[in-house]
């Protein structure tokens, strides 16, 4: 693990591995401009060191120490490129820093890594950039986490949460019931040195209270933060030939998207990711598997049973041109009411059945005409949202949901309790606290857990 010390400087390949159009090698630290000096000459003959930050220089990256093709670059030629230049404080990692872009290719970012290295650069360890900007207070622990989900969002719901994470929305959150909780912290400590006086309330349980609640809805937003970055699983359920598979490529907009095969289960099932706002959804499908469809036939009703118990939120369909059957009202009782939505399918025909015949109301949707659609978008978002769909920043890493419950549970034993043992449930909330944004005391496994999933040069 990085240990945090910002003396030295460090290199690393930015870029992703394998063969791009162009790749970048990042320097920083307070020898970033000697490194740059050393391996880039800029096509004009302007000295790097002098180079104010915020430029782009055309010129040759060479190594030093390689043997000079050319007495005028001395140094072997590695390749053409662009040097960009910051200056401390205003780069990412708070430091001088460059950039060198050259050609995307494994072997000349080694050499150009490599050149840089020898010129008294370190290669940087996984996240190090990343620990130098939270280091020099540019960006707190809770933003850094938002970077790596930046870099690792595969939807655009986990895209847009990271960058509502990056603008230091939750943080300003977790700011403000710190605020609350150390006045209330200080209260406590007054009237531990004049006990006396006795603690008045307002200035102890009415903070405790309205920070407690604070927390507690940004604790509720962990479902929808999980649904938004990993994605919510939804089973689409129903008999045979109740349109489940049309129901589901009239969702996705497109026929059949086989994302991936998952065998080894109990029976094989496709998945198909779906974007819904603020959350994506991974639609489970067992119905295009005909080859199969005995054995699901077979056993229906827990077949789906089975289906829905993995599932965030279940589509249930009933077929709404054909009379209803047993297994239809047995699907009823078998399926958990909150987590289900029922669709009546094939609107665009009459209805043979009504919502009283099968006990549970019923939204009727045609995937052959679309009716129906963007209402049942809308119903699958909303519930999986749930009161999250109030707030606009949602806890995404287990670690800050597990940091709040703690500061969430130590505040549910102020209200009545001592003035010693106020105190130090108080202090064990401000910690808790304190490690979700990294402000304040922090230990070193703190941030050996946020930086440890990094990928060098982030
Ligand atoms: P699954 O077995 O539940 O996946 O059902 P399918 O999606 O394969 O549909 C079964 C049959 O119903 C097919 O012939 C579809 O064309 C038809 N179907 C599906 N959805 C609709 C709809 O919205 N309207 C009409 N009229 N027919 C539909």
């Amino acid at each position: 693990m990085t240990s945090g010390r910002l003396d030295d400087t460090i290199a690393a390949i930015a870029s992703a591995p394998g063969i791009g159009a162009i790749g970048i090698v990042r320097v920083a630290g307070p020898r970033a401009f000697d490194v740059a000096a050393a391996v880039f000459r800029p096509a004009g003959g302007r000295a790097v060191h002098e180079l104010p930050g915020g430029r782009v220089v055309f010129g040759r990256v060479v190594d030093p120490d390689g043997d000079a093709h050319d007495a005028e670059a001395a140094g072997a030629f590695v390749d053409e490129g662009l040097l960009l230049t910051f200056r401390a404080p205003r780069s990412y990692t708070g430091q001088d820093a460059v950039e060198l872009q050259v050609h995307g290719g494994p072997a000349v970012l080694r050499a150009v890594l490599e050149a840089c290295l020898r010129r008294g650069a370190r290669a940087a360890e996984p996240g190090e950039f990343t620990l130098r900007a939270v280091a020099s207070g540019r960006l707190d622990l809770a933003q850094a986490e938002a970077v790596l989900a930046m870099v690792e969002a595969r939807s655009d719901a986990a895209r847009r949460q990271a960058s509502v994470g990056l603008s230091g929305a939750l943080s300003a959150s977790i700011d403000a019931a710190q605020r609350e909780l150390t006045s209330a912290y200080a209260a406590v400590l007054a009237s531990l040195d004049y006990p006396e006086e006795g603690v008045p309330e307002a200035q102890v349980e009415a903070p405790v209270a309205d920070a407690r609640a604070r927390l507690e809805r940004l604790l509720a937003t962990a479902t929808a933060g999980r649904f938004a970055v990993r994605g919510a699983r939804m089973a689409i359920v129903g008999r045979p030939n109740a349109g489940k598979s049309s129901l589901l490529n009239a969702l996705l907009g497109y026929e059949r998207a086989i994302v991936a095969d998952a065998p080894g289960t109990t029976r094989d099932y496709l998945e198909a990711p779906l974007e819904l706002g603020r959350v994506s959804v991974t639609a489970v499908d067992t119905a295009g598997l005909r080859a199969t469809a005995d054995a699901v036939e077979a056993h229906g009703v827990a077949r789906a049973r089975e289906l829905a118990a993995a599932a965030d939120v279940v589509l249930a369909l009933v077929d709404g041109t054909r009379p209803l059957e047993p297994e239809d009202r047995e699907l009823v009782t078998a399926l958990d009411r909150d987590r289900t939505i029922w669709v009546a399918s094939k609107s665009d025909r009459p209805r043979e059945w009504t919502a009283q015949d099968l006990g549970v109301a019923v939204r009727p949707v045609s995937s052959a005409t679309g009716a129906g659609l963007d209402a049942l978008r809308h119903e699958l978002e909303t519930r999986l949202l749930g009161d999250a769909a109030a707030e606009e920043a949602w806890v995404t890493s287990e670690r800050q949901a597990d940091a709040l419950r703690e500061a969430v549970e130590a505040l549910a034993r102020v209200p009545g309790a001592s003035t010693d043992l106020q105190g130090l449930d108080l202090e064990t909330a401000l910690r808790a606290l304190a490690r979700i944004t990294g402000r304040g005391d922090v230990a070193e496994e703190t941030l050996a857990e946020v930086f440890a999933r990094f990928c060098v040069g982030k």
